[in-house]
């Protein structure tokens, strides 16, 4: 699978989704690279704006483009489909990342999503106990 293949967002309805593990993020960056929306919720906005010492609208009017189904706004990407918050190896708004970030791969994936990204599985007991599983 190259980088440049889109994987879509939590909007895919063949996830796989695995009881026992829990998987930890490795910050490879690799799902901030592919093309597609980067789903933002109207509920996520005050914080990201907010975080980047920006107004709602400018926020929405430097930073945000319609989704592709125009229904609802996405993060926009750079010219090589890397997410505009990526800068290096960094999200810029890690602390206030959107949820379709966060969530992945634990929340919602895509068949073979293994394949493509670094994160490494410890045992789900063990993530409870490290206070790293929210909202479960
Ligand atoms: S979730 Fe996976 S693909 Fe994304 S940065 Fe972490 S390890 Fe890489
Ligand atoms: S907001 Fe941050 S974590 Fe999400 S895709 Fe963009 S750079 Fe990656």
């Amino acid at each position: 699978m190259s980088e440049h293949t889109s994987h879509g967002s939590p909007g895919n309805r063949a996830i796989s989704l695995d009881s026992e593990n829990y998987y930890v993020c490795q910050r490879c960056t690799a799902c901030c690279k592919w093309p597609g929306d980067v789903r933002l919720e109207d509920d996520e906005i005050p914080a990201i704006a907010a975080y980047l010492k920006l107004s709602e609208q400018e926020f929405l009017g430097q930073f945000t483009r319609l989704r592709s189904n125009r229904q609802g706004l996405s993060l926009i990407e750079k010219s090589n489909h890397e997410c505009i918050m990526l800068d290096g190896n960094a999200c810029r708004i890690h602390p206030v990342k959107p949820s379709q970030c966060a969530g992945f791969p634990n929340k919602w994936n895509f068949p073979g999503w293994q394949q493509v990204c670094e994160a490494k599985a410890i045992p789900m007991s063990n993530a409870i106990e490290r206070g790293l599983v929210k909202n479960r």
